[in-house]
């Protein structure tokens, strides 16, 4: 039997090592890591590092991409075909034809030409209009949880092969010169290790959906493919979180826990942030509670490592449709 989702939202603690996927800027040789403000459960203050929802949301569209690039049967506008990051703003033809449309057709055009823009939102700024479209998934910040979480900085050489003192010299008047950077350099790079907490939300009733018509622009069959499309690049986006620094310090991924929770009518999928130790028990709680306001329209399902993760998604798409949210 299939189940229609109206939400999803995806609620973990991921254990990552000796990263950097949150490098935010550099003073002089030394990088800095994003520390963040945080109020624990017990309602006391931390400063802990943090990787963006703007890092997460980044890592899933990239794999959304790529997914969408190997499916002839999702369309990407001319922007998105290349990545490029002004994706719908970028594709001159979809610029043109849509030219003194209304946004209502603006929006539907946009909706049947790219299922990137679609998912990932955007702000249609070409040609001197302002017509925006909500992204239908969410991230907030991956955020340390308080007492486990540590980062370090390390120190690092760039040496130069040759070391004379007239090579010195001429490689320094290089880097004067023409900003070239041939010398022998230091420079600290951090590495961040611990237990993070991962908020993630998907409106799934909502793909395909044009906000101000309120209705689907696209036909139930591209709705099903763009859904499954979404959860695989989702899965892929906790399955491996691209980000700064991989070259050289790809994060150990050492364990993920977590909970799924979905509803299949329009309610809000329950959850409770991670940071908080009792989380699971709590959205499991509430799930609980809602079966005596909206019987059978929300579940649960909790996860203790990697695999668990990948097979609650496995088992959503074997069984389930995106919600048809539906007007008189
Ligand atoms: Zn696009």
């Amino acid at each position: 039997m299939t189940t229609p989702l109206y939400s999803l939202s995806i609620t973990d603690r991921p254990t990552l090592d000796l990263h950097s996927l949150n490098n935010e800027s550099r003073e002089g040789n030394q990088i800095q890591t994003r520390m963040v403000n945080v109020i624990d459960q017990r309602g006391e203050l931390h400063n802990v590092n943090a990787i963006s929802g703007d890092m997460f949301k980044h890592i899933q569209a990239e794999h959304l991409f790529h997914i969408a690039k190997a499916n002839p049967d999702l369309p990407l506008c001319a922007g998105c075909r290349e990545f490029n990051a002004n994706r719908i703003n970028a594709d001159t033809d979809f610029i043109a034809r849509t030219k003194g449309m209304s946004d209502a057709d603006t929006v539907s055009e946009m909706l049947r030409t790219c299922a990137l823009d679609d998912i990932e939102g955007i702000l249609i700024t070409e040609g001197n209009r302002s017509v925006p479209r909500k992204s239908v998934v969410e991230f907030g910040w991956v955020v340390g949880v308080p007492g486990s979480v540590e980062t370090d900085s390390y120190f690092h050489v760039k040496y130069a092969n040759e070391r004379g003192s007239s090579r010195r010299s001429e490689d320094r008047e290089a880097t004067q010169s023409s900003g070239s950077n041939l010398g022998q350099a230091i420079f600290h790079r951090p590495a961040s290790s611990g237990i993070y907490a991962a908020v993630c939300h998907l409106e799934l009733a909502r793909i395909g959906f044009n906000d101000i018509t309120q209705e689907y622009a696209v036909d139930a069959n591209q709705r099903a493919l763009r859904t499954r499309a979404l959860l695989e690049s989702v899965l892929y986006t906790f399955m491996q979180p691209k980000g700064a620094m991989r070259s050289a310090q790809a994060p150990h991924l050492v364990n993920l826990e977590g909970a799924v929770s979905v509803s299949s009518a329009p309610v809000p999928a329950p959850t409770v942030s991670p940071l908080k130790d009792e989380y699971r028990e709590q959205m499991a709680r509430v799930v609980g509670t809602m079966e005596r306001i909206t019987p059978g329209a929300t579940t649960v399902y909790t996860f203790d490592e990697m695999n668990g993760f990948a097979e609650i998604i496995a088992y959503l798409l074997e069984n389930s449709v995106p919600y048809e949210m539906r007007y008189a």
